[in-house]
């Protein structure tokens, strides 16, 4: 379990004083000015080293993305833009940190800020989120105030801005090229890429959109050195991260933990176990809705990393939002839930999305009832594939993640459901 004193998140329930002399009586904004004056190269160098990978859901490699902005500007100014969208389903990491720690967010803006040559930083919110706003524009101000930002920010030398951005609730807005959209004030849909946002993002500028936790947690790694950070997880999966761990557990939470920790310790630590004890699991979606859910039984000795879940059980680590669902849930219905909000929620522009997320939404309404018949689940299968990949952003492949995972695991009950209503056994099951 990890150790109190290796937590960078030491905020995380709301227990001690979120403004900034709380936050600097529990290490934060110190040295911060030494911090810049090592330099750049020094930097995105450490961060490489450290091996932290994007916790916003993808696990790009940090320092590498910071190392594809221009070193030198051509005359356009470079942004760095904080995705606070978090609008995943079962993901609500972001939003402890911005309600109960937003100085190490802040902190960590003005270093990769100046490590990418940025004098300006937008952190694109959430529609809903109205506390953490509330919070996070307290403590920018604050720092304003008191020198943290602004001209010479933190007497860093470096002048630097944060502009709070708050969206209207589209979850597709936390894609990163919708939310450069968004941002400009246009309707939040995904650009094509290339070009890279490292090359023309933000009103055509170079541009870094990075997920608010792998901001968070850069000052911290930065003064307690990459070789510390490191020393977490396996080779590959370094670091700590907060895990959000909802559904059929005992106590949901979100908790810091070393990355790599057994799937069944991360339960039975934070969560008092599953609701009904482990017999009663029945499957875990591990890394947010849009990744594939896996059987219960195999996620018993599952490691919580990117290589272990993709590698192993063709699943994904994600946003590390753990969602549990024990015997009594019906997860036909549960996948088709998940169904039916990807397909609200895309943004129209590609064929096989927009018509594809209907398409598979309604024959998973009819599957909820087993009124389908049994060589369809092979033609679901089907466009699945047929949307996976062929869609300008991953939110076709997040629409047909989660069906695949089901009829990969599940296969057996969706068989079962169809047979039941065709031989009249429906409510005798609904009975069960
Ligand atoms: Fe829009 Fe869907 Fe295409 Fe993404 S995949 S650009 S959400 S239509």
């Amino acid at each position: 379990m990890l150790k109190d004193q290796d937590r960078i998140f030491t905020n995380l329930y709301g227990m001690h004083e979120r403004n900034l002399a709380g936050a600097k009586a529990r290490g934060h904004w110190d040295g911060t000015a030494g911090i810049v004056e090592k330099g750049r190269d020094w930097i995105i160098q450490t961060m490489k080293d450290s091996g932290l990978r994007g916790r916003g859901g993808a696990g790009f490699p940090t320092g590498l993305k910071w190392s594809f902005m221009p070193k030198e500007s051509d005359g356009r100014p470079a942004f760095l833009v904080i995705n606070a969208d978090e609008s995943e389903p079962g993901t609500c990491k972001d939003r402890e940190i911005m309600r109960h720690d937003p100085h190490t967010l802040i902190e960590g803006a003005l270093i990769a800020s100046f490590a990418m040559n940025a004098h300006t930083c937008y952190i694109y919110l959430r529609g809903e989120y109205i506390r953490e706003r509330e919070a996070l524009q307290a403590a920018i101000d604050e720092c304003y105030d008191q020198g943290l930002l602004g001209r010479n920010a933190a007497g860093s030398g470096w002048d630097f801005d944060v502009f709070l951005h708050h969206g209207a609730g589209a979850y597709i807005c936390g894609e990163e090229t919708a939310l450069i959209e968004s941002l400009e004030g246009k309707k939040g849909m995904p650009r094509m890429k290339p070009p890279f946002p490292a090359g023309a993002g933000l009103y055509g500028c170079p541009t870094t959109v990075n997920n608010v936790e792998s901001i968070a947690v850069v000052p911290t790694i930065l003064r307690r050195g990459a070789d510390w950070f490191a020393g977490f997880g396996r080779q590959n999966n370094a670091g700590t991260k907060l895990f959000a761990i909802s559904g059929h557990v005992k106590n949901p939470c979100v908790v810091e933990e070393a990355m790599s920790i057994g799937f069944e310790e991360l339960i039975e630590k934070h969560c008092g176990g599953i609701r009904g004890g482990w017999d009663n699991l029945l499957a875990v979606i591990p890394g947010g809705s849009s990744v594939p859910c896996v059987r219960g039984e195999n996620m018993r000795d599952a490691l919580m990393d990117f290589d272990y879940l993709r590698g192993e059980l063709g699943s994904g680590l994600g946003t590390a939002a753990v969602i549990v669902m024990d015997k009594q849930t019906d997860i036909i219905k549960a996948i088709w839930r998940l169904a039916k909000f990807y397909k609200h929620e895309s943004c129209g522009q590609c064929t096989p999305c927009r018509e594809g997320t209907g398409w598979m939404m309604r024959v998973m309404d009819r599957l909820v009832k087993g009124e389908a018949e049994l060589e369809e689940i092979d033609m679901l299968w089907d466009v699945t594939k047929q949307v996976e990949g062929h869609t300008i952003c991953a939110l076709g492949d997040a629409a047909a993640w989660p069906i695949q995972g089901l009829i990969k695991n599940f296969r057996e009950e969706i068989e079962d459901r169809i047979k039941a209503q065709k031989t009249g056994r429906m409510g005798a099951m609904a009975a069960e």
